[in-house]
């Protein structure tokens, strides 16, 4: 017997912003198929792999910084569903030379958008990680659990 099926919506490729918009169509009761050429979760796209990261340092494009913090509420939601935990909040370190003004349109964005950060400069650094050589680091920005540590290692 040949069976035609019919959908409302076909969304071709299941990397991350695929599989996010085929997701919220059908929860809008939209009849979607989603068709990927690797099958499920697979590493050759540029969204899977072993880990990514939530990032919200864009330099001065503050629209991508909005755009995660949303993001990251939804993500929340998401794995707060999961039956595994797949949110891991470790924090990250930007350093930068003298200067650099990529880290600095970063900086003023991330406090704009009151994305919690803090700056550390070269002698914090090299106290918190003394196994790293921030020879040619001036500057550094760190948030999540990086920036609490170094608030410990100061004290
Ligand atoms: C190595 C790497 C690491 C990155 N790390 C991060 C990170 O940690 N955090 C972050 O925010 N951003 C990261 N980025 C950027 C981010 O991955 C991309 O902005 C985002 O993944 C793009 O998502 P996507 O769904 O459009 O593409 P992809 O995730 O690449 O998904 C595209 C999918 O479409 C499928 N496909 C393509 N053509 C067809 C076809 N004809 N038929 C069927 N299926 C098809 C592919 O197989 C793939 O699964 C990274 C990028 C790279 C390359």
């Amino acid at each position: 017997m040949n069976v035609t099926k019919t959908y409302d919506v076909a969304v071709i490729g299941a990397g991350v912003f695929g599989a996010w918009a085929a997701w919220h169509l059908a929860k809008r009761g939209k009849k979607v198929v989603l068709i990927e050429a690797y099958g499920p979760a697979h590493a050759r796209a540029s969204s899977g792999g072993e880990s990514r990261i939530i990032r919200m340092g864009y330099g001065a494009d503050e629209l991508y910084t909005v755009w995660s913090q949303n993001s990251l509420v939804q993500w929340k939601k998401f794995f707060a569903g999961a039956q595994q935990p797949l949110f891991h909040e470790t924090g990250v370190l930007w350093l930068g030379a003298s200067n650099d003004s990529q880290l600095r349109r970063t900086a003023t964005v991330l406090r704009r958008c009151n994305v919690p950060f803090e700056e550390l400069d070269q002698a914090v650094l090299e106290k918190k990680y003394p196994q790293v050589s921030f020879e040619d680091v001036r500057t550094a920005a760190g948030s999540g659990r990086s920036g609490r540590r170094s608030r410990e290692a100061r004290r």
